[in-house]
């Protein structure tokens, strides 16, 4: 890559997993119906494994456990996790053996939720599956895998962990620093001007990778973090930390202003990974309109999350969107209890088809 940011990004160990750039689709059917242009960045076709954000985002932690010679992998991450599942498929491309912590972050699941999707996947890749029982600590999950890693070197493996919590540099954020410079090329080989990008924003690896390669590249436009996971306001001082640390990695230290962080949680409801009508609502419109797929946990959230910005006018009517699609989608399979039953009521398809 040569560009403005390659010589910062260089020096960062990485390895190519994913298939970029990804295609910058018009979408004028689903954009029709919700009063915007929208266009989609289709991040959900990067390759590896069916895809997704994890798939740029492994690209420098699995860079660093090659210069450092692993020969195993460890992570943990939701029990339908895309991050394990990439992981999984990266370490063995890469010939290392894969250990995935799974963390119990969604209540009442049912037994289709821990063995489809990307349960299934990681199981297909062989990787070994460790059981955590809280959802919602990740210093304790991270400690957990820790100790795992050091009996794993007790046995003369060479582990490398992929740690969760903030305390550890957002490395995964580089891949969409790369992926804000690969859209502004595409933005202007296609000559178009956008007036917002919309993401989901969960470890905000994505998010401040965004924010943060557009503002070094002199782009003002506004970033939208749909919540998934924690409340905007916790949420956004998560994505700030992120992209505070990833300035200093870049050295672009100035670009970043804390008040361009705008984090929405208005369709977060009812938690994590936890369905809700206006994710039904949007999944089916964006199959029905565009024949797109999106996935229960983060991009159909995070479409219900742009419906609701057009409709408060936060996006204006007429306004020309990008919306970054991070994939997700084996999950969909997952969810196929909570999703079927919904789909076959009359009166819902009637709403999304009329
Ligand atoms: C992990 C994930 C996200 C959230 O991205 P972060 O970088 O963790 O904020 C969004 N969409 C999909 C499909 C994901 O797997």
């Amino acid at each position: 890559m040569s560009s403005p940011l390659s010589k910062a990004i260089d020096k960062f160990p990485r390895v190519r997993l994913g298939h970029a750039p990804t295609p910058l689709d018009a979408a004028p059917r689903l954009g029709a119906s919700l009063g915007i242009e929208l266009w989609i960045k289709r991040d959900d076709c990067t390759g590896l494994a069916m895809g997704g954000n994890k798939v740029r985002q492994l690209e420098f932690p699995l860079g660093e456990a090659q210069s450092r010679d692993a020969d195993t992998l460890l992570i943990t991450s939701a029990v339908q996790s895309n991050y394990v599942r990439v992981a999984a498929a990266a370490g063995r491309r890469l010939g290392m053996e894969v250990h995935i912590q799974l963390e119990e972050r969604v209540p009442g699941v049912d037994a289709l939720y821990r063995a489809s999707g990307n349960v299934l996947l990681d199981r297909i890749f062989g990787a070994k599956l460790h059981s955590f029982p809280v959802g919602e600590d990740e210093p304790a999950a991270d400690a957990s895998l820790d100790l795992l890693a050091q009996s794993l070197a007790d046995e003369g493996r060479r582990p490398y962990v992929i740690h969760l919590a903030p305390a550890h540099p957002p490395l995964g954020a580089l891949g969409y620093v790369i992926a804000a410079e690969e859209i502004l090329a595409q933005v202007r080989s296609l000559d178009l001007a956008f007036d917002a990008v919309v993401c989901p924003t969960g470890s905000a690896l994505t998010h401040a990778g965004i924010l943060v390669g557009l503002r070094a590249l002199g782009e003002t436009i506004p970033v939208y973090g749909i919540c998934v996971r924690r409340d905007a306001r916790s949420q956004a001082a998560r994505v700030r930390k992120v992209a505070s640390e990833l300035t200093g990695m870049i050295e672009r230290p100035e670009v970043f202003d804390a008040d361009d962080v705008k984090a929405f949680d208005g369709v977060l409801s009812p938690g994590y990974g936890r369905l809700s009508d206006a994710v039904r609502e949007a999944i089916a419109l964006a199959a029905r309109r565009e024949g797109l797929l999106l996935d229960p946990v983060y991009t159909g959230k995070t479409m219900a999350g742009l419906i609701d910005h057009v409709r408060s006018g936060v996006i204006p009517k007429g306004s020309r969107v990008l919306f970054i699609h991070t994939g997700g989608l084996p999950a969909i399979f997952a969810y196929g209890d909570e999703l079927g039953p919904w789909l076959s009521d009359v009166p819902w398809d009637r709403r999304v088809d009329h």
